[in-house]
């Protein structure tokens, strides 16, 4: 956990404010931060002056101790030999990653598939192991391998 002000101000009402956030994220710590995430209220404030909803935008770092795995945004990893380190473009795919993670995928064969048949796709949950990746309206579903 590694927390940060920030210094927003509210592109409706002008008002300034300070808003804190964590920066790093430690899976095993922070319970409701996949929540959080998946529901996109860490890179969301409302304004406490005219309860506008403000976009945030911010590097970021998802820590998983167990998998040794880091997924950065704009922030990278500690690299080491025994961990390994994802770096995302977009908070979009930041927090697709961490979700994979969280649902155990095997994030490498994944991300090669994207190259190819999931080009464009978005992950988008699992179900009684089978694993759905998102293109619009279209649905691609795919068994889930064990490591
Ligand atoms: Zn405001």
């Amino acid at each position: 956990m590694q927390e940060k002000l920030f210094q927003v101000v509210c592109p409706n009402c002008k008002q300034a404010f300070f808003i804190k956030r964590d920066t790093v994220i430690n899976h095993e710590i922070d319970d409701d931060s996949v929540l959080l995430l998946e529901n996109r209220s860490l890179f969301v404030h409302t304004c406490n002056h005219c309860r506008t909803t403000i976009p945030l935008d911010y590097p970021v770092l998802y820590y998983f101790p167990k998998e040794r795995i880091y997924i950065g945004y704009h922030l990278k990893g500690e690299g080491s030999l025994d961990s390994k380190s994802y770096e995302t473009d977009s908070i979009e795919q930041f927090v697709e990653y961490v979700m994979m993670v969280r649902d155990g995928v095997m994030i490498d064969a994944i991300l090669e598939l994207k190259q190819g048949l999931l080009q464009g796709y978005t992950y988008d949950g699992m179900e009684a192991n089978q694993l759905f990746f998102r293109n619009d309206g279209q649905l691609i579903c795919l068994p889930k391998r064990d490591a």
